[in-house]
């Protein structure tokens, strides 16, 4: 998926959680924007990866694409590392959900995910659609729904459809 697909992932993934669990949604949303970019640091061309040009070409060159960023390892890590330097749970429940929702959306197009990593094998969902094309828009325009759906939430506006 494109970076544009995963920060709309990781909004609607986030907002959605501070809907339901009551965490406070401006920060959760913003940290889910970060965690949504964060596994794409594997990929040099990559929004974040843009940003941190030495890293990324140091993750993508030992590890490769899509494996140990997309990995329930990496998740693994990021928790500990969250829950032991971030006091905000906000922040980092956020940033945890932001990078699942990239895991859940990559793991839906073609070339899948190597989720067990270091285990080589490909988890990709039953349905699944080719990065940047018709499907990915279509993708896109139901996660910008369900944001709507849980900012309308927030806002007291209650919209009569249940995910
Ligand atoms: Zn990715």
């Amino acid at each position: 998926m494109t970076g544009k697909t995963h920060m709309m992932g990781g909004i609607a993934a986030a907002t959605a959680v501070a809907y339901y669990y009551g965490f406070e949604p401006v920060t959760m949303a913003a940290a889910g924007t970060v965690g949504a970019l964060l596994p794409d640091l594997c990929h040099t061309k990559s929004k974040i990866g843009r940003k941190f040009p030495l890293l990324s070409t140091l993750i993508s060159s030992v590890f490769g694409h899509r494996t140990f960023t997309h990995s329930l390892l990496f998740l693994l890590i990021i928790y500990l590392i969250a829950k032991t330097y971030i006091p905000n749970d906000s922040l980092s429940v956020g940033l945890l959900i932001g990078m699942a929702s990239h895991l859940l959306l990559d793991a839906g197009t073609v070339n899948g995910i190597k989720f067990l990593f270091p285990a080589t094998i490909k988890v990709r969902l039953p349905f699944y659609v080719r990065t940047g094309s018709t499907g990915e828009q279509v993708v896109l325009a139901a996660l910008t729904m369900v944001t709507c759906y849980y900012i309308a939430g927030f806002c007291g506006i209650s919209i009569p459809i249940h995910f």
